[in-house]
């Protein structure tokens, strides 16, 4: 097949190389690796902090922690990244990080990609209730394939792994979703990104050939089969290489308009609408805020649609809900790219089920369901389409929906 892996994807097991970084650092074996997975979203996009509903998949590229303990009191991390080891002292974690979101990694105390590790060790401890002084020190080594900044969310695939070797080491007791409200404190505390839930309890409680639905406000989740093997369908993310260069500015505007229409609405979120309060919606709301709203309201619908369908017709009753989801990211929420719409166009023309942009918008990548024997003439589609255009290369790439976070050696 002639549609690559994500560029950066080397075909060296990462379990191998965290494994080796273990050892290069500290002259022993690790006591065991752990991993967890990079994501993708199927649909549902913006839902999540208008706390609705989304239905995102672990992908197969993974983040791995070889790790063990020591007798030191402190914690060592390391990254195949950055190999030399930023090490903090247990005792230090609660006032590195208990202060202003992402203080630490501001005023240069911790590089900004150690506070990921360190972050989780800090947030697992108060989680499980457990003081630094009741848990012994540990080293933990970090390797991945996952993509950096692609849109994949290395980020929770680090969180996840890290998050796991440390509750089994400290046998802090946390249930998976536990571990991804501890990546994503982590994230938001310690990183100081204000991110969400989701790439957390995608990266974490994702199944083989199985979406995760999440609902937002009440952190519900389930595993919904996909049956793509079955059905010998495949997903092809498409990466337009476009960079989100008004992804922070356009991402707090469409926040703003969401908020903006919820308080217009008188509900406390979107999540409280229908699609039958959108005609008061319409009399209410300037154009534009109506139309923020009114995709918010039908994306919401479209993933619980996606769900039964998924349950009654299989993945092939999907596409007119991925289609139906681009066009109103496209129309509606106004976040998608020229470049986005010629992927999702030409996938389409060459035969997908379905396709959608996928992630906040602005750039990034599309998704499309596609026959497997099918790949190749969408892959090359696409790339035709770009270049008649003048625009640079797509990359195309397939994700395979994956199993979570697990305990590898
Ligand atoms: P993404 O969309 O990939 O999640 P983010 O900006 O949220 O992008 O997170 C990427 C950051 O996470 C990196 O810049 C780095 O700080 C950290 N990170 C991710 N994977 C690793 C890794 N394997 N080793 C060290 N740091 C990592
Ligand atoms: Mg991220």
């Amino acid at each position: 097949m002639r549609f690559t892996e994500p560029a950066g994807w080397v075909e060296v097991t990462a379990l191998n190389d965290a494994e080796a970084l273990f050892t290069s650092l500290t002259g022993r074996g690790a006591e065991g690796v752990w991993s967890s997975a990079g994501r993708a979203n199927l649909i549902g996009e913006h839902t999540d902090y208008n706390e609705g509903f989304v239905l995102p998949f672990a992908i197969q590229h993974r983040t791995y922690a070889a790790a063990g303990m020591h007798a030191d009191l402190a914690i060592r991390v390391a990254s195949t990244f950055s190999p030399d080891p930023v090490e903090v002292a247990l005792a230090e974690l609660e006032t590195l990080f208990a202060g202003a979101p992402g203080a630490a990694v501001a005023d240069g105390t911790v590089p900004e990609w150690a506070a990921y590790p360190l972050g989780v060790a800090w947030a697992a401890l108060a989680a499980s209730g457990r003081s630094a002084a009741d848990v012994p020190g540990v080293d933990i080594a970090i390797a991945s394939d996952v993509p950096v900044g692609a849109g994949l969310s290395s980020s929770a695939a680090i969180e996840g792994a890290v998050a796991a070797a440390l509750n089994d080491l400290w046998q802090l007791g946390l249930s998976p979703l536990d571990m991804a409200k501890v990546g994503r404190r982590a994230e938001n505390e310690a990183v100081g990104a204000p991110t969400g839930i989701m790439d957390q309890v995608s990266s974490i409680l994702g199944r083989a050939d199985a979406a995760t639905f999440l609902d937002c406000r009440t952190l519900e989740t389930r595993s919904v089969d996909l049956g793509l093997e079955r059905e010998g369908l495949i997903l092809l993310a498409i990466d337009t290489k476009v960079e989100h260069a008004h992804a922070s500015g356009g991402y707090r505007d469409r926040r703003a308009a969401c908020e903006r229409g919820a308080a217009a609405l008188g509900v406390p979120s979107l999540r409280d609408l229908t699609e039958a309060d959108l005609d008061r919606a319409r009399d209410i709301l300037d154009d534009v805020t109506f139309r923020r709203v009114r995709h918010i309201v039908t994306e919401n619908q479209r993933v619980l649609d996606t769900v039964d369908a998924l349950a009654s017709g299989g993945p092939r009753a999907i596409g007119d809900l991925l289609v139906a989801s681009h066009a109103s990211m496209r129309d509606d929420f106004e976040i998608s790219v020229p470049e986005l719409d010629t992927a999702v166009d030409a996938a389409l023309a060459a035969g997908a089920i379905g396709a959608r942009m996928t992630g906040g918008g602005f750039g990034g990548s599309a998704v499309a369901l596609v026959e497997a024997d099918a790949v190749d003439a969408v892959a090359d589609a696409a790339a035709r389409a770009f270049a008649a255009r003048g625009y640079a290369a797509p990359h195309a790439f397939t994700v395979v929906p994956s199993e979570g976070v697990r305990r590898d050696a």
